[in-house]
């Protein structure tokens, strides 16, 4: 008979080659047999043999650590000892998704009769002063749209749902959050609490649409324009060939060496490959890669930042913990993305590549702007939501919900016909995903919060290698020990909760 670390073993083994083919077929579009890979992960989770040695190690006496490990082991294992059906319905809809996820990533939009690559169209968002130039540029997002819809993104949606039903949950929401530890009730308060900011967060927008604008509205098209208008200096040329040494310089300020990592990079853009940015985090501890499409501009160290601290915190785990890693959240992986990406407006990070007047206002101004404006994130994140709270049967049906929640969060009305969705990835790829971004940053908020009171300094980049153990201690070790509200009290002494990005 297999033992629970045989049973472990093979798991982890069968998900790195899962998730080494998905590195394969995102950077060339290359399917090398990601369906079979995911076949051979369902035909060990429904081994009945391997479950009853798992609720079995669960009935003897097991130490609080063992105990937690079993727990995220048979949390893999339980949903495919629901029944057959269940089982040949993930099947369907893993095959499905990579399908749509092949029509995502080496799907290229048109732009004036010229194929353009989603990096060429956010330098158009960016710096384009015609302002209709800078619609149309957006706008080309929206022509995935359709053959998203017509590969069968609603019949994705569909089976989705009937798995949350035959799995007993209300809704695929609510699964999905039991799967990642969350209590179902966690959104409930975020309409109200946006409600609350609104009027602020709306004068906020109107005095920047009227200062850069000569308007009183932003609309998506311009939102990055503002934000390169308060502050320039992120659009300052810059060679991203030599991204590498200058992540290595950065790292290495808060005592982590970059370059004992094998962490491999894939940052330029190329046909068939993924026009996003993502961390494939191979296999805990010993790989980790990185797709980015970076071309030329300061603010592309944003999705470099960001995935490179996915790759951080994936060594400075332990790759002998397999069963334990699996219960590290995906709001604390996130938040430590997201941590290490906000350093892209501090001179700890910047200081060797920029060198403008001014830099520290704009910054200042910008962090200023955002520190309300990002609560309009919860738009994307209940509009994902939605999906699976609404009866859906046509294109045109999910614009109209896109138009309900807009309406619904922001009282505003719609303003175009066909808005751009299918090219956020998520939807497709990562389904009730989204809140671990917005999540994350509020972790962020509460960890500065913590140690700048614990060690008596007014900024994180006072004392870098002290946050650098900070994190390590307080949170990467013991991030796949607790799920995520319970690791939250224990590092801040307080509930989770949304104002903490208030407070920063
Ligand atoms: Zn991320």
């Amino acid at each position: 008979m297999a033992t629970i670390h045989d049973i472990s073993n093979t798991l982890h083994q069968l998900e790195v080659t899962y998730s080494q083919l998905s590195w394969v077929a995102y950077t060339t579009g290359f399917d090398q047999g990601v369906n079979e890979a995911y076949e051979a992960i369902v035909k060990h989770l429904e081994n009945k043999a391997h479950y009853d040695t798992i609720l079995k190690a669960l009935e003897g006496e097991v130490t609080p650590k063992e105990k937690r490990e079993l727990m995220l082991l048979k949390k893999e294992f339980q949903p495919f000892h629901q029944s057959e059906a269940v089982n040949a319905l993930q099947l369907k809809i893993s095959k499905k998704q990579n399908e749509l996820m092949q029509v995502i990533n080496t799907h290229r939009s048109v732009l004036n009769g010229r194929e353009i690559s989603s990096v060429e169209i956010q330098q158009i968002l960016t710096t384009e002063e015609d302002r209709e130039k800078r619609k149309a540029a957006y706008m080309a997002y929206n022509q995935i749209n359709e053959p998203l819809y017509e590969a069968g993104f609603l019949d994705l949606i569909n089976m989705r749902k009937e798995l949350a039903s035959l799995n007993g949950f209300k809704d695929f929401v609510d699964y999905k959050l039991d799967e990642c530890e969350l209590e179902p009730t966690l959104f409930d308060s975020w309409r109200e609490e946006l409600n609350e900011l609104l009027p602020e967060i709306k004068k906020n927008r109107e005095d920047m649409a009227k200062k850069y604008l000569k308007d009183t509205v932003i609309y998506p098209w311009d939102e990055a324009y503002v934000l390169s208008k308060i502050a320039p200096t992120l659009n300052t040329p810059t060679n991203m060939t030599h991204f590498y040494t200058h992540l290595v310089n950065f790292f290495d300020k808060f005592g982590i060496d970059l370059t004992s990592y094998n962490i491999t990079y894939d940052v330029f853009p190329r046909t068939n490959k993924s026009e996003w940015g993502y961390n494939f985090p191979i296999e805990t501890g010993k790989d980790s890669r990185i797709l980015a499409n970076v071309k030329d501009k300061y603010n592309e160290y944003n999705v470099l930042l960001h995935e490179t601290g996915h790759g951080i915190h994936s060594f400075l785990l332990s790759p002998d913990d397999i069963m334990l890693n699996r219960g590290v959240s995906g709001i604390i992986s996130e938040g430590i993305a997201n941590l290490f990406q906000g350093f892209i407006t501090d001179k700890l990070f910047y200081d060797d590549l920029l060198s403008q007047e001014g830099i520290e206002e704009e910054f200042h101004g910008l962090k200023a702007y955002n520190r309300l404006n990002r609560f309009r994130d919860i738009f994307r994140i209940l509009f994902d939501q939605e999906f699976y709270r609404s009866e859906l049967t046509s294109l045109h049906d999910i614009y109209g919900m896109y138009w309900r929640i807009y309406k619904e969060l922001f009282d505003e009305e719609p303003f175009m016909d066909t808005p751009p969705w299918a090219y956020i990835i998520h939807f497709t790829s990562h389904p009730i995903y989204l809140h671990n971004y917005f999540m994350g940053d509020v972790t962020c908020a509460m960890l500065k919060k913590v140690f700048k009171k614990r060690y008596g300094v007014k900024n994180v980049a006072d004392n870098p290698k002290a946050f650098g153990e900070f994190l390590k201690d307080e949170v990467i070790s013991p991030s796949g020990r607790y799920p995520y509200g319970e690791l939250f009290e224990r590092i801040s002494g307080e509930k989770f909760r949304l104002s903490f990005l208030l407070e920063s």
